[in-house]
């Protein structure tokens, strides 16, 4: 059976590494999926193991990693929720930079694409609102976030470097905040924290007052711009964002949650972490004109579709 690309998906067996995967397979790819297993894992997979053109390598990204042959390379590999990426703060750094070099290097040796998962995090808690890729951002560098945020931001910085002195055809895409199945029920953001809460009729938590805002992409979305990226021209780098621009206080994603299961949770305050943005929506002007893209997923319809998943996971 023949194929069309060759292609590493790092951070592969994660929650949009999984299905960035199974989208890639389904289009006729040889995919190379690439992972520690940190916070993704092997049932995420599972469904694509047994095909002819999918190859599971359990790696670490820090480290380099030899192939003769490639055509793309996607760089998820990176933990993204907040307990987990500040769970070893060090290692989350040493993944974004360490793993950006290494797989920056693979590129230029083997001359493939390259396409860097960046964030919304990298404008932490914007002055100007909502953001457009011409802003540069106002993160605090020495705070509990900025593992994440700083490193991805020299992931930046590393891609376009490559790009500049060894002409690397490089890629970035800052994704916000994005949900959908195979989020891990322990995963500590708040779509899945609310969803799981509801349904087994816990106090869903809502950190600080709740009117915080965020925008909140559904995954399928994302990895449709994430693969048009992928195939504009080389001359378009980027950074280009990819969310969805519906901006939600954290309140009213916590009454929509409890509505759409029908759940008896009651609402309980804790403390808003540290550094928390208070408010974050993507101008998605520049990925409608580049990429003709934008999301089609309305927040209630994901939120049902994510309940179901929950529903029918054993947690
Ligand atoms: P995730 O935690 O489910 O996936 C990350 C994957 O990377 C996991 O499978 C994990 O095991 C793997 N990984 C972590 N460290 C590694 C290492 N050192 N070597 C090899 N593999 C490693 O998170 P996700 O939501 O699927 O995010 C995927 C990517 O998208 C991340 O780079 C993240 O920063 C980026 N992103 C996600 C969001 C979002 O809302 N989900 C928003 C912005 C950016
Ligand atoms: N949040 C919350 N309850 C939770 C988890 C998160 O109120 O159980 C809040 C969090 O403080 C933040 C927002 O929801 O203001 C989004 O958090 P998440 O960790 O999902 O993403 P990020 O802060 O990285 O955008």
């Amino acid at each position: 059976m023949s194929y069309s690309k060759k292609i590493l998906v790092t951070g592969g067996a994660g929650f949009i590494g999984s299905h960035l995967c199974t989208r890639l397979i389904a289009e006729g790819h040889y995919v190379i999926c690439l992972d520690n297993l940190f916070t993704g894992s092997r049932q995420n997979i599972n469904h694509l193991l047994k095909h002819p053109h999918f190859e599971f390598v359990d790696h670490d990204v820090e480290y380099p990693y030899q192939r003769e042959r490639l055509d793309e390379i996607y760089n998820l590999a990176c933990p993204a929720s907040p307990i987990h990426y500040q769970y070893d703060a060090i290692k989350t750094i040493r993944t974004s930079v360490m793993g950006a070099i290494n797989l920056l290097d693979l590129a230029h040796r083997t001359h493939a694409k390259i396409l860097q998962a960046s964030t919304s995090e990298v404008y932490g808690d914007p002055m100007v609102h909502p953001q457009n890729e011409t802003y540069w951002g106002n993160v605090n560098p020495v705070g509990i976030r900025s593992c994440y945020d700083e490193g991805k931001r020299c992931a930046e910085t590393l891609f376009m470097d490559y790009h500049r002195q060894c002409g690397v055809r490089v890629k970035l895409i800052r994704i916000f905040n994005t949900y959908g199945p195979r989020m891990l029920p322990n995963d500590g953001r708040v779509v899945s924290n609310f969803v799981v809460q509801a349904l087994q009729g816990k106090d869903i938590t809502i950190y600080g007052s709740g009117n915080q805002t965020r925008s909140f992409q559904y995954v399928d979305d994302l990895i449709e711009g994430m693969m048009r990226m992928m195939d504009s021209e080389d001359d378009f780098i980027g950074p280009v964002n990819l969310g969805n621009p519906g901006e939600f206080t954290i309140c009213e994603l916590a009454e929509k949650v409890i509505q759409l299961t029908g759940s008896t949770s009651r609402i309980v305050y804790k403390p808003l972490p540290m550094d928390d943005p208070q408010r974050r929506q993507p101008d998605i002007s520049l990925a409608k004109e580049r990429l003709g893209w934008q999301p089609v997923v309305k927040l209630d319809e994901g939120l049902v579709r994510i309940i179901e998943y929950f529903r029918d996971c054993r947690f």
